[in-house]
């Protein structure tokens, strides 16, 4: 839409505005939760044929697609959302249109995630970086009950969790927004990059048993850039 995009420049100035912002306390106001999931949707888009690439390996080469699917279905949902709902029902929105949306194993641990950290925001109208940081825990928390995995099992949550953790260390060492989301992103980089040589424990990838070794994790991967977008560029 031509006339979003005159008013809201994006860039180097927009990223620096947003760092400052979130430096300044400034709220991160339902707006601010959807810029984060178009963004969400433009790297899985740009990403979909590695991530399904990496699927063919160890699964079944669809990953990729699913989540293009499901980012997509998002987007419509949410122009149909009233404007004034607040972050933690939208979220949840969100999580049940993925569950709802995607084939794949993927959909509904993604969902869950989203479901889970909507919950934990409540009805607040923003969030500081405390409500964050419990988001993304209770996030993490929800893939590894709905999906019954550790960190190690090579899945998603070996990005997550790692995230999550480092995200909630750097809030706590008092660290700025900006800094905390860098923080979650070089942890989720790590964790995506351990699953290379992990035996997977979980999902189709079991199937291979210790050929699984040797390769990345899609879902890890997919995960890693979704935290990547919380990140504004
Ligand atoms: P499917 O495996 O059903 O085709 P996708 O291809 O969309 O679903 O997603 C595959 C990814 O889902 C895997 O790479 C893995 O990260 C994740 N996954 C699968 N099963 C589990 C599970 N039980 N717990 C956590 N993550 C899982
Ligand atoms: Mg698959």
């Amino acid at each position: 839409m031509p006339a979003k995009s005159t008013v809201r420049l994006s860039g180097p100035a927009d990223a620096a505005d947003a760092a400052e912002a979130a430096d300044a306390g400034a709220a991160i106001d339902v707006l601010v939760v959807r810029d984060y999931l178009a963004r969400a949707r433009l790297i899985v888009t740009r990403h979909a044929a590695y991530l399904t690439r990496l699927d063919a390996v160890l699964g079944d080469g669809d990953h990729g697609d699913n989540l293009v699917i499901g980012f997509r279905a998002v987007q419509a949902m949410l122009e149909e959302l009233p404007a004034g709902t607040r972050p933690g029902e939208l979220l949840q929105a969100v999580g049940h249109r993925l569950v709802a949306a995607v084939g794949g194993a993927s959909g509904p641990l993604y969902g869950t995630a989203f479901i889970e950290a909507g919950f934990r925001a409540g009805d607040a109208e923003t969030l500081d970086a405390p409500t964050l940081t419990d988001m993304l825990a209770a996030a993490a928390d929800g893939v590894g009950r709905r999906g019954r995995c550790e960190v190690g099992d090579k899945t998603i949550l070996d990005t997550l969790r790692p995230a999550a953790d480092a995200f909630a260390r750097a809030v706590s060492d008092h660290g700025s927004l900006a800094e905390a989301v860098t923080a979650a992103e070089i942890a989720a980089r790590d964790g995506m990059r351990s699953t290379r040589a992990l035996v997977a424990r979980r999902g189709l990838a079991l199937r291979l048993g210790e050929r699984s070794a040797g390769h990345l994790d899609p879902g890890a991967v997919s995960c890693f850039l979704l935290v990547r977008a919380l990140a504004v560029r």
